[in-house]
C-alpha cells in the first residue's frame, strides 16, 4: 500500500458520497433546477453567514471569478506573492479579466501586512498614470506557508483597513474548515472579515469536485454570468453536489484528526538525525520538512521515499510538504516514519 501525502486532493469519495445520488433530484444548473446544487448553496452560504453561494467546478475558477467580479479591467488586485491565486493559477486575472496582479511579500505566518499593502495603493488617485487596486486576496489557512492560519486579530484589522480604503477582501480558504476547527470556531466567526470567500470540497473534505464561492447577492449574480463565461456552467451538476453536501455534513469535524496526525508526523520528523522539521509551526495539516543530509539531493530523497511506497512533494526553497487527510491513520504515520528512518540510516 502506497502512503499519499503529496496532498489531501488524493483523498476518494466515501461510499456515502458516490450512493447518495437520486436521479429524481437532478435538474439543469444552469436553469437554476438542479435540487442538490440548491441545496448545498444554501448550505454554504448559511454555513459563513452570507446571502449566496454558488458551485464551482474547481477553485481555481471559484477564485478567478471573485476576481472578476470584484474587479474592473485595469485595475490592479492586490495578492500575496506566495499565494495560490499568484503561483498556481495561470495568471487568470490578468490573461481572462485584464487585471493586473500586485504581489505583496508574504509573512511567514501567511499575513500580508498593511504596511506593505499601503505602498500599493497610490496616494493621488486621480493621477491618470496609476491603475487603482480593487480588491485585497487573502489565503487561509496559506499553503505555501505551511497551513498556516490567519489570526482572527488580523483578520479584524485587515478588514477594518480595507473597509477605510473601500476595498473588498477575497479568502481563499481553499482549506478553511482546517481553519475553523484548529481554532475551534464557527466558520462565520473567520468569513465575517471578509466580503467573499472561496473554499474547496475537493481536499480535505473528501468530495470528488467542487468549490464553492459565498459572498452577498449581487456578487454571486455576477459570479453566475462570469462562470457561465468561463465554460463552468454544469447541467445536471447534483452529480457533485451531493457528494459536497455529505462532505459538509460528515468531513469536517473530522479534521482534527488530520491535524494529530500531521502533529505527530512532525514530532517523529524532527526526532530523526539528518531531518529537520519546525514542528512549532504546524497548525493544521500540512507539514514541511527538509533533509539536511549530504548523502542526499531534494530529488534524491523523494524518489527514495516513493520507492518505498511513500508519496511526499517538493514545494520550492528545497522544502519537502507531507498533507494529511481522510486516507490516512495514525499507523500510517508510524509507517511513513518507519520509511524515512530507513533511508536515512
Ligand atoms: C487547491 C487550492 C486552490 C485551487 O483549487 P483547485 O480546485 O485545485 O483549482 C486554491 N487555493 C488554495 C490555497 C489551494 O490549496
Amino acid at each position: 500500500m502506497v502512503i499519499e501525502l503529496r496532498s489531501d486532493t488524493f483523498t476518494l469519495p466515501t461510499k456515502e458520497m458516490l450512493e447518495a445520488v437520486n436521479p429524481n433530484y437532478l435538474g439543469d444548473d444552469i436553469y437554476g433546477e438542479d435540487s442538490y446544487v440548491l441545496e448545498l448553496e444554501r448550505k454554504a452560504a448559511e454555513i459563513f453567514d452570507k446571502e449566496a453561494s454558488i458551485l464551482f467546478p474547481s477553485g481555481t475558477m471559484a477564485n478567478l471569478t471573485a476576481i472578476m467580479a470584484h474587479s474592473p479591467r485595469g485595475s490592479k488586485v492586490i495578492v500575496g506573492n506566495e499565494s495560490d491565486i499568484y503561483i498556481y493559477e495561470a495568471g487568470g486575472a490578468s490573461v481572462c479579466g485584464g487585471i493586473i496582479y500586485e504581489p505583496i511579500n508574504t509573512q511567514e505566518d501567511g499575513r500580508l501586512l498593511v504596511q506593505d499593502i499601503e505602498r500599493a495603493i497610490p496616494l493621488n488617485k486621480e493621477d491618470p498614470q496609476f491603475s487603482l487596486p480593487s480588491l485585497i486576496c487573502i489565503e487561509n489557512p496559506h499553503n505555501r506557508m505551511g497551513g498556516r492560519i490567519l489570526p482572527l486579530s488580523y483578520l479584524k484589522e485587515m478588514s477594518e483597513y480595507a473597509r477605510s480604503k473601500e476595498l473588498p477582501i477575497h479568502m481563499d480558504g481553499a482549506r478553511i474548515f482546517n481553519a475553523s476547527q484548529a481554532l475551534n470556531v464557527e466558520p462565520r466567526v473567520i468569513s465575517e472579515h471578509v466580503d467573499s470567500l472561496q473554499f474547496c470540497l475537493s481536499k480535505g473534505l473528501s468530495a470528488p469536485i467542487g468549490s464553492m464561492l459565498v459572498g452577498n447577492k449581487d456578487f454571486i449574480l455576477k459570479a453566475r454570468r462570469i462562470r457561465k463565461m468561463l465554460g463552468g456552467g454544469m447541467r445536471q451538476a447534483g452529480i457533485i453536489a451531493r457528494p459536497g453536501i455529505v462532505a459538509l455534513n460528515n468531513m469536517v469535524s473530522r479534521l482534527k484528526k488530520d491535524h494529530e496526525n500531521a502533529e505527530k508526523f512532525g514530532i517523529g520528523l524532527s526526532k530523526i538525525p539528518g531531518i529537520e522539521c519546525n514542528v512549532e509551526k504546524i497548525e493544521t495539516n500540512i507539514v514541511f520538512f527538509r533533509v539536511i543530509d549530504e548523502r542526499y539531493s531534494l530529488i534524491e530523497f523523494i524518489k527514495l521515499a516513493k520507492y518505498n511506497n511513500l508519496n511526499i512533494d517538493e514545494l520550492g526553497y528545497g522544502r519537502i510538504r507531507a498533507v494529511t487527510h481522510s486516507g490516512i491513520d495514525s499507523e500510517d504515520i508510524e509507517q511513513a516514519l518507519t520509511i524515512i528512518k530507513k533511508i536515512m540510516k
